[in-house]
């Protein structure tokens, strides 16, 4: 029997790319080898993240790594990290943060509602800046002037969201905050490919580096990266791993955790719900050997297959279908179906709306909704589903043509 029908759920076409919602990135065999074959072993778990972060760290040009249930506890332990550094008592304290510097300046262009993550550790986020541009009040985005005038006695770091269009420049933010002598945390958790970004990003100097493992890397959904200095990532590690141990025989690897700087055992920290199996950190290695070959590339010809297809089953429909393909050569096309809702009788939103009430239920994407657009991502799509797709949407399509 198939899964989904012993779960009684249908399964679904998911033109939604790698979305947490949906499950994910589909998992490569090579990935799936490897979390099928750490199953059946045991291992201490400090001294597989001990191999981990020495992989990381060669992946991504930095001193170590760790990998994390996802980005979001990349960030929350990124930042309990910073506020502790390896202090036991205030890694016990957390997330009460008062007594010690505790907040962080981001650009306020730049919050989203990721940055629970960092909040989540205690970090009391400072805003600064405008973006004048949006707000059609001006030419002038976040300065970094502007994030340097906030630091002050009770600034603990920066947070700063990466993306091709961020402003101010990561470069100009990080050097603003060594001044100061102040660590950057980076969300790039969605910045990958272009597979540079893994050490573009670190190489500005950025103190720590968030990047999900179950998006582009195709690792296991729930994993995630954090990289960057070796006396950060050994104060995320502590406050993630199971401590029940005794002080005298605990020996993490050194190169991850350096036990002689802190005064005792803590005890179990903030990120402990945050835990990672050996499945997951296994895999998420095989994704990240996988991403790094290139071998991801070789699927970009059928990814333009199925938009191709999607593109062919919508001819003749009052719709304007574009293919978006990035310049970097590894990333994904996507294909943008602009539907004439005038002519249609139907807004894009109800035609996406009607799409995951049908069977198979379709999930495009939905980001451009407003703008009256369907988006196609091909990652979970194969040719046949592609075409399903298609007739699903130009059913909706006439329905609404007919009706109107
Ligand atoms: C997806 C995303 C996250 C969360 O990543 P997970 O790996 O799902 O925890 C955080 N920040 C940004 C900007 C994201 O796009």
């Amino acid at each position: 029997m198939r899964l989904e029908e012993e779960l009684g759920l249908p399964p679904i076409i998911n033109a939604s790319g790698s979305v947490t919602r949906l499950g994910g990135a589909p998992m490569p065999p090579g990935v799936l080898e490897a979390f099928h074959g750490a199953a059946s072993f045991c291992v201490p778990l400090d001294q597989l993240q001990g191999v981990a972060s020495l992989r990381i760290a060669e992946a991504t040009g930095t001193e170590a790594g760790l990998v994390t249930s996802g980005a979001s506890a990349a960030l929350t332990l990124g930042a309990a990290a910073m506020l502790t550094g390896y202090d036991i008592g205030r890694m016990e304290q957390l997330p009460r943060a008062e007594g010690f510097a505790h907040e962080f300046v981001v650009a306020r262009e730049q919050r989203n509602g990721y940055d629970h993550a960092v909040r989540a550790a205690g970090v009391r986020l400072v805003e600064v800046g405008f973006n004048e541009i949006v707000a059609g009040s001006g030419v002038r985005r976040t300065e970094t002037w502007e994030v340097a005038a906030a630091f002050g006695p009770r600034t603990a770091g920066v947070l700063y969201v990466y993306s091709d269009d961020s402003r101010p420049p990561l470069q100009e933010v990080v050097d603003a905050a060594h001044a100061h002598g102040l660590p950057v945390l980076v969300d790039a958790a969605g910045e990958l490919p272009p597979r540079r970004n893994l050490r573009a990003i670190a190489a500005t100097g950025a103190d720590l580096v968030a990047f999900s493992g179950g998006k582009a890397l195709r690792g296991p959904q729930s994993t995630g990266i954090l990289c960057g200095r070796r006396d950060l990532i050994g104060p995320a590690a502590v406050q993630m791993l199971d401590v029940d141990d005794h002080p005298a025989l605990w020996s993490p690897p050194p190169h991850l955790i350096d036990k002689t700087r802190l005064a005792g055992l803590p005890r179990q920290g903030i990120g402990r719900g945050f835990k990672v199996s050996k499945e997951e950190i296994a895999a998420l290695l095989a994704a990240l050997r996988l991403f790094l070959s290139g071998a991801y590339d070789r699927d970009l010809p059928r990814f333009h297959q199925c938009l191709e297809a999607v593109v062919q089953g919508l001819e003749g429909l009052p719709i304007r279908c574009r293919v978006l393909d990035p310049a970097d050569g590894e990333s994904p096309p996507l294909l943008e179906i602009a539907v004439d809702e005038k002519a249609v009788g139907r807004t894009a939103m109800e035609i996406c709306r009607r799409l995951r009430a049908g069977l198979p239920p379709v999930y495009v994407g939905h980001a451009a909704l407003a703008q009256g657009k369907l988006l196609v991502h091909p990652l979970h799509l194969d040719v046949d589903q592609a075409r399903l797709l298609a007739r699903r949407v130009a059913e909706e399509i006439r329905a609404a043509s007919r009706s109107s």
